[in-house]
């Protein structure tokens, strides 16, 4: 089932997300919904606070992701779930890359982020894992871990840039922003 993407202005992607358990309800069916919601709006990662759960889930699909004028698949792009992750530790150099996100539709901007990153998890069958990702899908993990921090991608601009996007960031908790996926908008 897709799940409606909540937009920005919503105080549930502000909120840090809580750890979960095994025994959480449904949970494999909320997996299959995150991945599903994910591909129909051409996402390559999803957390859970994006559908209005405030709860340490994302899931991460990195494998079409493809560099500026490559058309090779991302190599080392995975398809996974990442639950209780833990972000111990970020390595390597920084590099700046333009990042997008489905809560705020339109804004795309340049964010510097170091491009190694380990990270422990249980996957959807709740074993544990604990592994190290490089370039683009520690890009996206960094990106989708924000997210259940409560952070959102604009955090890492610089005060100038993102006082410039403010008339847009209104807009989209409005509701005027044009989409070909379901939202939930906080003030319609
Ligand atoms: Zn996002």
């Amino acid at each position: 089932m897709v799940l409606p993407i909540v937009a920005y202005g919503d105080a549930v992607l502000r909120k840090r997300g809580e750890d979960i358990e095994k025994s959480y309800p449904n949970l494999q069916e909320f997996i299959e919904n995150m991945f599903e919601t994910m591909e129909r709006a051409k996402g390559v990662g999803l957390a859970a606070p994006q559908v209005d759960k405030a709860i340490r889930v994302f899931v991460v699909d990195s494998r079409r992701m493809v560099e500026d004028g490559d058309e090779d698949e991302n190599p080392e792009g995975i398809r996974e779930v990442f639950i209780n992750p833990k972000l111990f530790d970020e390595t390597g150099k920084e590099w700046s890359y333009e990042e997008g996100c489905l809560s705020l539709p339109s804004i795309r901007e340049n964010v510097v982020r170091l491009d190694t990153i380990s990270i422990q998890y249980y996957d959807r069958n709740f074993d544990f894992k604990e592994d190290t990702f490089r370039g683009l899908t520690a890009r996206v993990i960094q990106h989708e871990y924000d997210h259940i921090e409560g952070k959102l991608f604009i955090d890492h601009l610089k005060p100038l840039k993102r006082s410039l996007l403010k008339g847009k960031l209104e807009n989209i908790s409005r509701g005027k922003v044009n989409v070909d996926y379901k939202m939930k908008f906080p003030k319609k």
